[in-house]
């Protein structure tokens, strides 16, 4: 056996059958380019699931983790961490400031969230009766038992009984159905701004805002989970900068630290007041690695012009899609560079992004079918022209099922 071989036997033996991934190991990347383990080069339009902002091995990221591991790597909430308190600054400089938790992932900061806004309503606003969360069909915010509780997709809730009750779904962009719903008993509403894993549905114009207004006019907060779209994907460094609203609670993760695992739950100075000493807490929840790594792309973004380069490249990317779909049908949709293409009846998703790996393009699937580009945000034209080139030739050697 060479040492791919064995490496595949020993996933195949050792680890939980919950994944399906591609029987390709990875080595190391350089800006949007993988290699395997047998020295096979990947054009990477997924980022780690729209996670490596900065794509791969970027230098500076490397030498700022280096550099902080060095000195500290860990120390806990006990005490105050230096690279945390930088890094939230320059995050209170970008449109949301409040104040921040650091946890994980993004499951863990929409569980954050939700026990926030429990909490905030409950306690400061002195409503115990208000316990109940308004979700969305289609909607994705992760797999912990509460994040999965008002995630709207039977597939990943099946088998998971009894989960967090008081949860209802409204129709995602349908304001009436949620107007239906609301009530004295509703302590949040949470929405992603683009459904991403439910396949890429941007919200229709004005929803959001109105959405904000209905919240409001009931005393329900607002949360928006920009696990995905935040951290500069769609152009602007939060999804919602698009559409003139304010949420009273935010939850980030994936690109935030450029691929170093972290979430974040920020809220506004009122909401915020909902969770005193002891109330919630992560051991490793912004330490100093991580934070030394959310700060450093916190800079590069702003350094290398990177929502400029996510708003040029979103467009590229948008034509190219059209140009895909007039050719081989489906629907193109998305934002910035979250984008994917619903293919067209009878396509097999999982087929056309298995024969694209085959010849060297990594793509992901969302919402079973379409086939999605969440590329670093450093991505080029070039680049896109060439996964564009290869998803094409795989499309027109594709037949319906
Ligand atoms: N929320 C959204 C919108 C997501 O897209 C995801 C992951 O895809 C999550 C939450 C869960 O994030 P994590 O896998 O980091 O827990």
């Amino acid at each position: 056996m060479n040492s791919t071989e064995t490496l595949l036997a020993t996933a195949d033996s050792r680890l939980l059958k919950n994944y399906r991934p591609a029987p390709v190991v990875m080595r190391r990347g350089k800006g949007c380019e993988l290699w395997d383990t047998e020295g096979r080069r990947y054009l990477d339009m997924t980022a780690g699931i729209a996670v490596c902002a900065l794509g791969h091995g970027d230098p500076g990221l490397a030498a700022a983790l280096a550099e902080q591991a060095g000195q500290l790597i860990h120390t806990s909430n006990l005490y105050y961490v230096e690279t945390q308190l930088k890094f939230v600054e320059a995050l209170a400089r970008r449109a949301f400031a409040g104040r921040a938790f650091f946890c994980n992932s993004g499951s863990e900061a929409n569980e954050a969230g939700l026990k926030l806004a429990r909490r905030y309503q409950q306690v400061v606003k002195a409503q115990p009766q208000r316990t109940e969360v308004i979700s969305f069909v289609g909607s994705f915010h992760g797999r912990t038992v509460g994040s999965l509780s008002v995630t709207g997709q039977a597939k990943y809730r099946q088998g998971f009984d009894p989960l967090v009750p008081g949860v209802s779904f409204a129709e995602f962009g349908n304001l009436d159905s949620v107007a239906k719903l609301i009530g004295d008993k509703t302590a949040a509403v949470i929405v992603e701004p683009i459904q991403a894993e439910g396949g890429i549905r941007v919200a229709p114009p004005g929803f959001l805002r109105a959405l904000r207004d209905l919240c409001r006019q009931h005393g329900v907060l607002l949360i928006f989970d920009e696990v995905q779209t935040g951290v500069g994907r769609t152009g602007t460094f939060y999804g919602f900068e698009q559409e003139d609203v304010v949420p009273d609670i935010l939850t980030l993760a994936k690109g935030i630290a450029g691929g170093v695992p972290m979430g974040v739950m920020l809220a506004s100075d009122t909401v915020a007041s909902g969770f005193e000493p002891g109330t919630h807490a992560s051991t490793f929840g912004g330490n100093p690695l991580a934070s030394a790594a959310a700060l450093y792309v916190s800079n590069a973004i702003d350094q290398l012009g990177l929502l400029k380069n996510c708003v040029e490249q979103g467009a590229h990317l948008s034509s190219k899609l059209a140009g895909l779909a007039a050719r081989h049908g489906g629907t193109p949709r998305g934002r910035g560079l979250l984008q994917g293409l619903d293919l067209r009846e009878g396509l097999d998703a999982a087929a056309v992004v298995g024969k694209a790996r085959e010849q060297g393009l990594l793509l992901s699937i969302a919402g079973g079918s379409v086939v999605r580009f969440v590329p670093p945000l450093i991505v080029t034209s070039a680049l896109i022209d060439e996964a564009i080139g290869i998803l094409d030739g795989v499309l027109s050697g594709s037949t319906s099922k």
